[in-house]
């Protein structure tokens, strides 16, 4: 009844015809699974947890930086504002953008490298750690809220978006544990729904934008550089030309937000292309099919330049790089000292045994903020590392 009211399109995910969950719940009286999904997400803690995770800037490095958490509200806006006008199911594309970081561990990609090499001299049923995985270990087993089962017991749509790659053995073994679940298209190599589509672009689409502002503000990128940026270089000048004489910080802003804008109109016209191409009548024919959600060509060009830039004069700056080699020092040196004394943990992980100790410590360190994993690390080592 809900969805009808919504308008969605056939080939959206429909509430009303969700798979459903692991453990069978009865329907909420004034809110559609995917709500719920979405509320169950903003009330966990990993949720909570995420203002303190760094995205690219470490968190103590300066207070307007985007963390894990403003990150994901902005994949959220973005994301919701495209489904929209694809007629996509809003409440989905929500609480998968919501969700799609929780499982990353302190210090952004640099923590994630370190405990992924700590864990691949540790095998266990799982290989490795993947940040895509951990957020569906966080929402499928490790929130404890409540009585009846581990986790937040999410629908099968959410848990598709959250899962958006997955290693081989991994998905193996997610078939065994969930026959025809999560883990069966990264055997089948189907896709997921347009909403879980979605929510992979606008996630490079909004970090892509606020990194260029939050590396202008850290003063390792300058305006100069990003004006052999071709995609910033335009509205750059548009923004000039229309705003003669505009300054500092609103020019920057003004073409941020003119490219951001461009790239939304940009999706929402070329997927519809791609609709109008294929003729998918159910989300199922979306998942049978090779990806929809796209960008034109031009501006997938452009995006990639974009991201080419980030990365050798943003990610891989000495100041960053420095600051990273001493994040996964922290990493390295936590996962070692919580292996060798497990009571070194909190009680609830210290007295795990239904799995091996290594995934017990990596799912301890994975769910760390910044500053606890900084503190950990300074009381068990007698050293500080990170300011
Ligand atoms: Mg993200």
């Amino acid at each position: 009844m809900i969805d009808k009211i919504e308008n969605l399109a056939g080939f959206a995910c429909h509430a009303a015809q969700s798979r459903g969950r692991r453990h069978p719940e009865p329907d909420a009286p004034t809110r559609t699974a995917f709500q719920r999904d979405r509320d169950r997400i903003v009330h966990s803690t990993a949720f909570r947890r995420l203002v303190y995770k760094t995205q690219v800037f470490l968190n103590h490095e300066g207070d307007l930086f985007r963390t894990r958490l403003t990150h994901s509200l902005e994949v959220a806006q973005l994301a919701r504002s495209i489904a929209r006008a694809l007629r996509l199911n809003e409440d989905l594309v929500e609480a998968i953008a919501l969700a799609h970081d929780l499982g990353h561990t302190p210090f952004g990609h640099a923590g994630q490298d370190a405990l992924n090499q700590c864990m691949a001299t540790h095998m266990d049923e799982w290989g490795g750690f993947e940040h895509n995985l951990q957020s569906l270990r966080v929402v499928d087993a490790l929130e404890e809220r409540y009585p009846q089962y581990d986790g937040l017991n999410l629908t099968f749509e959410t848990r598709e978006g959250i899962l958006k790659h997955c290693a081989r053995r991994n998905a193996e073994h997610l078939e065994a544990l969930e026959p025809g679940g999560v883990g069966r298209r990264f055997l089948d190599r189907t896709q997921p729904s347009l909403e879980a589509q979605l929510c992979n672009l606008a996630d490079e689409i909004a970090y892509n934008a606020h990194d260029i502002d939050d590396g202008v503000r850290s003063g390792l990128i300058t305006m100069e550089q990003l004006q052999a940026v071709p995609l910033f270089d335009g509205f750059h000048r548009q923004a000039l030309a229309e705003h003669p004489g505009l300054q500092g910080r609103r020019v920057l802003f003004e073409a941020i937000r003119r490219m951001l804008s461009a790239q939304v109109y940009d999706v929402i016209d070329a997927t519809q292309g791609m609709l109008q191409k294929v003729q998918p009548v159910t989300a199922d024919d979306v998942r049978r099919h090779a990806p929809m959600v796209c960008f034109s060509h031009a501006m997938r060009e452009n995006s990639s330049m974009l991201k080419t830039f980030l990365l050798s004069n943003l990610y891989r700056h000495p100041q960053v790089t420095q600051t990273t080699q001493q994040a996964q020092q922290v990493v390295r040196e936590l996962f070692a000292a919580y292996l060798a004394d497990p009571n070194e943990m909190q009680a609830g992980f210290a007295a795990r045994s239904d799995m091996s100790r290594a995934r017990v410590v990596a799912d301890y360190i994975a769910g760390m903020t910044d500053r606890f994993a900084a503190r950990e690390h300074e009381r068990l080592s007698g050293r500080r590392l990170l300011a």
